[in-house]
């Protein structure tokens, strides 16, 4: 039985395997940090997040101060496909964010059908830009096409 986690993470319950959902890789024991199979790339927060402000005039550019700031990328070391990204501070180390109880996950599917695409669910509200005419406040009716 294999659990989708992330769009790009599942865990294979009978092997307790993290899983790269784009090429199957076997990233790791599902119960450590997956993490620990992925290709870290320490990026300079610059290069992400350009200054918006010349860096030579201006101490605060709003681009994320490196002494302060890491932003780490994780790709599948198979399919080079990034799995997460992760803002965190010099030196600390990669968190641990995703973490099961395994066996109680796999209590949890015993009696369930695997679940291969994302489930059918409630749609994030769409930003539809047909407002035109209506001003602040206004209450919207649903809109037809
Ligand atoms: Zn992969």
């Amino acid at each position: 039985m294999k659990v989708l986690v992330t769009e790009y993470l599942r865990i294979d319950l009978d092997t307790e395997k993290w899983e790269c959902r784009s090429c199957n890789h076997e990233i790791g024991n599902a119960r450590g940090n997956y993490k620990e199979g992925l290709l870290v790339y320490d990026r300079e927060p610059a290069e992400i997040h350009k200054p918006l402000l010349d860096p030579k005039r201006y101490s605060h550019t709003y681009t994320p101060n490196p002494k302060w700031c890491r932003i780490l990328e994780f790709y599948c070391p198979n399919c080079g496909t990034m799995v997460e990204t992760e803002y965190t501070v010099p030196g600390h180390p990669p968190v641990h964010d995703i973490e099961f109880d395994i066996d109680a996950l796999k209590a949890q599917w015993a009696t369930r059908k695997p679940v291969t695409e994302r489930t059918p669910g409630k749609e994030p509200p769409r930003h539809e830009h047909h407002h035109h005419g209506h001003g602040h406040g206004a209450a919207h009716a649903p809109q037809k096409d």
